[in-house]
């Protein structure tokens, strides 16, 4: 397996309110939970971008406009997360390679 896309630890910080990936690799990815749940790749929140487009870098920038208090994880075989959201929205397969990808880290994010 890749190391760069096997997550070592995955942690959600609701105080603040970011989700935390350490990679196999050491990279460390930091992503806003609004900003994840506004990324989520499933086909009824992409509409007709089809879901292998990565979504903007600057979504994660922008101000959170919802607290998300009760998110659940749940591995989908070995390369993917399913996220479930307080809204009931549980749909989005997030999978470790477009997770990798989105990371909004400044040497990620650099062109
Ligand atoms: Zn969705
Ligand atoms: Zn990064």
């Amino acid at each position: 397996m890749d190391p760069r896309y096997t997550a070592r630890r995955v942690t959600v910080d609701r105080e603040a309110q970011t989700l935390t990936i350490v990679w196999q690799d050491g990279h460390r990815s930091v992503f806003p939970l609004d900003g994840l749940r506004r990324a989520c790749p499933c086909a009824a929140c992409r509409g007709h971008e089809g879901t292998d487009e990565l979504p903007d870098p600057a979504l994660f920038r922008v101000p959170a406009l919802m607290r998300w208090e009760h998110l659940r994880l749940e591995p989908v075989g070995h390369y993917a997360l399913r996220f479930i959201w307080d809204d009931g929205h549980d749909t989005g397969i997030y999978t470790w390679r477009r997770l990798r990808a989105m990371c909004p880290c400044d040497a990620c994010t650099q062109t």
